[in-house]
């Protein structure tokens, strides 16, 4: 069923979305779609592993377009940029192909040093020639607080820096950040029902290891790398709670 709020609730302006593929990016695409009149994604090719969240996104893209009619009117243009010196700066388990393990700072090696950063910043610079002044993006301190380039407070200070630096007001919108992955499903389910949280299964990536070969009943994934854990025990949650 779809859920889409009613035209009037919509603010007038463009967004434009940091659209992964994933689902915390595809739930921040619905959250903007059912907020601005405009909607632009952008993409980064930074030599990930897996190039199946890259698949993902086109997919995700075409199913919102198909299954959500109105949505599908705003949602604009995509673009995908390459970033890929983030792989040329060094080994992270995201980049190579080594084990998921913790580093001595407690971090866990899927951490990119700098990746959100230069996320922002490449979006900023897009933003800024589109005439867009509204970022969205799926970062979250709830889940991931060993990410620290995804704190509200680092976000702050880039939305600070790009505002300065680009002489403009730049906002940078992060409607996950206080959400766990069950709050996550849950948002999916009130901004657009089942119909949005089964394309957010069939579609979806979100496993480290790329594995897109076993389906469970929140998705494809491997089932036991630290991201899969999360987007199976959220699911659990938000389904014992419906
Ligand atoms: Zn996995």
């Amino acid at each position: 069923m779809n859920t889409e709020s009613p035209p009037q609730a919509r603010a007038p302006e463009a967004a434009l979305v940091l659209f992964s593929g994933g689902q915390d990016s595809t739930t921040c695409l619905a959250w903007a779609l059912d907020r601005y009149e405009t909607v632009e994604t952008v993409g980064f090719d930074y030599g990930q592993r897996h190039h199946v969240e890259l698949t993902c996104r086109d997919n995700v893209l075409a199913e919102v377009r198909q299954h959500f009619p109105s949505w599908g009117k705003r949602l604009s243009d995509d673009h995908r940029i390459d970033l890929g010196y983030l792989s040329a700066l060094g080994e992270t388990a995201m980049t190579h192909d080594v084990a998921i393990e913790m580093n001595e700072a407690e971090l866990p090696n899927t951490f990119v040093p700098g990746r959100n950063l230069a996320f922002l910043n490449a979006a900023g610079a897009l933003a800024y020639r589109r005439g867009i002044k509204i970022l969205v993006g799926g970062m979250c301190e709830t889940d991931y607080s060993g990410y620290p380039d995804c704190r509200r407070t680092t976000i702050d200070a880039q939305e600070t820096a790009l505002s300065l630096g680009m002489d403009r007001p730049m906002h940078i919108e992060t409607p996950l950040m206080h959400l766990d992955k069950a709050a996550t499903w849950a948002l999916a389910q009130e901004l657009g029902g089942s119909a949005l949280t089964d394309l957010i299964i069939e579609h979806t990536h979100t496993c480290y290891r790329g594995d897109r070969e076993h389906r469970h009943e929140w998705g494809y994934g491997c089932g036991d790398c630290p991201a899969c854990d999360l987007r199976s025990s959220g699911y659990g949650r938000f389904v014992e709670a419906a």
